[in-house]
């Protein structure tokens, strides 16, 4: 097989992936700000050389699609004439306004590009994993607390020092000690020589449920500091006005359903010139930062972003919904995802959940691999509603496509019916047993 077609690879711009919809480049920016030019120039070449839709992870990379073999070479082209850096090799994600948040205890873009060029100056010897990361999480207020990765680091307030977890988020990471933040790096690269060392399937909470904790703090021990463990915080919502550093803003708009067509992106990133913004930057949770801007701009801003269909308010109902790409985009996919994702966000229940629908094109679950309340799988052309659970588990119920938006209507009415206080939509689910949730997909009233 051609190596550029290899699936389950996080594709640069040389390795894009073969979809439903052509060849896939997936570019992982570098956390620093993109000119406004720039990023109008990216989704130029996006809609010129692919089918216009750009998507933006839930990481913050940028994926282009319906690419084909010769266009990627065009567009490969004109990224290379973009004054605009994305990552080689391992992604290493720091928050999204490092630097610029008043709010952060370190500025850790500069560890992270130093981080990077360490991996590229000493390559990790063996093919380290594809899906393997590092995100280093300068204290802010949009931090990486949701992101999942491999080696994580959070700056202290209170110190110079950061907290190293590694083999999940925030919550599930397992918690190694401390660093002062010269040796970051040094930590960071130690771990990621060993998870390497496993080969390209290897994860560091693999090792960690195959060795123990100490497999990867002993290789650390000498500058570990103890400290106790950083302490929970809520959770960080892009969306929103964003205040800098410098005294300007920074705003936060979603991409609906974690994609946008490139036009829609160019005419909102011309908005954004025109409001005098310094540029862009994206965000974990599907969405971009216009930063650099006054208040005054950011309400005008987001005024245009909404007509342009992005998503501005943290109560637009499309949030609910996470949405992979599906069929046909996704060869693997059994349902049009993104087809039924605009009609079950009409439905869903707003409420503390986040998101409340994961609609998924098969069972790999590729867009939440965590439970949701509802889990809506693709099997063979149906639906497959599983509550509280992933997309991996046994379907309560399958439904036709089309039946779906009332069926979620109804398990919505039926949520707010019986939801007690400030409920969430999965514990009032998980109180709720087999039959009752059945007559309520189904439509008739659970006895309570
Ligand atoms: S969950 Fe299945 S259908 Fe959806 S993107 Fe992943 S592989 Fe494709």
């Amino acid at each position: 097989m051609n190596a550029h077609l290899r699936r389950g690879i996080c594709p640069a711009l040389s390795q894009p992936i073969a979809t439903g919809d052509g060849l896939l480049v997936r570019l992982t920016p570098t956390g620093t700000t993109m000119s406004c030019e720039a990023f109008a120039a990216l989704c130029t070449a996006a809609r010129s050389c692919g089918n216009g839709v750009i998507e933006i992870t839930s990481r913050g990379s940028i994926q282009i699609r319906g690419l084909t073999e010769v266009s990627v070479k065009h567009f490969a082209a004109a990224v290379a004439g973009i004054d605009v850096a994305f990552c080689e090799g391992p992604p290493v994600l720091s928050d999204p306004l490092a630097g610029l948040d008043p709010q952060e205890a370190v500025n850790v873009g500069a560890i992270a590009a130093d981080l990077r060029r360490a991996i590229a100056a000493a390559p990790l010897g063996v093919d380290i994993g594809p899906k393997v990361s590092v995100a280093i999480d300068g204290g802010g207020m949009l931090h990486l607390d949701a992101v999942a990765a491999d080696v994580r680091m959070r700056a202290q307030a209170s110190s110079a020092h950061l907290h190293v977890a590694v083999g999940g988020d925030a919550e599930t990471a397992t918690p190694i000690g401390a660093v002062a933040a010269e040796h970051a790096v040094e930590a960071a690269m130690r771990m990621l020589r060993v998870i390497a060392a496993g080969g390209p399937a290897a994860r560091a909470r693999d090792i960690v449920a195959m060795n123990g904790a100490a497999a990867l703090s002993s290789l650390i021990t000498d500058i570990l500091v103890d400290l106790p463990r950083p302490p929970r915080r809520a959770a960080a919502d892009t969306l929103g006005v964003h205040a800098l550093r410098d005294g300007r803003v920074a705003i936060g708009i979603g991409l609906a359903f974690g994609h946008a067509h490139a036009t829609a992106l160019e005419k909102l990133t011309h908005a954004a010139a025109d409001s005098g913004a310094t540029g862009l930057r994206t965000a974990p949770g599907r969405a971009l930062l216009v930063v650099g801007i006054t208040e005054h701009s950011a309400e005008r801003l987001a005024d245009i972003a909404q007509r342009l269909g992005f998503i501005v308010r943290a109560d637009d109902p499309r949030r609910q919904i996470v949405a992979c790409a599906g069929a046909p985009i996704c060869a693997a996919g059994e349902i049009s995802t993104r087809a039924l994702a605009p009609s079950l966000a009409k439905a869903a229940i707003a409420g503390p959940d986040a998101p409340m629908v994961h609609l998924s094109g098969c069972a790999k679950g590729c867009a939440c691999p965590r439970s949701t309340p509802l889990t809506v799988v693709g099997i063979e052309g149906r639906c497959g509603v599983v509550v509280n659970g992933s997309a991996r588990d046994k379907p309560l119920v399958t439904l036709m496509p089309e039946a779906l938006p009332g069926a979620l209507s109804r398990c919505a009415d039926g949520v707010r019916r019986l939801r007690a206080g400030d409920e969430s939509a999965a514990e009032v689910l998980s109180r709720l047993d087999r039959a009752q949730i059945m007559r309520l997909i189904l439509g008739e009233a659970p006895r309570a």
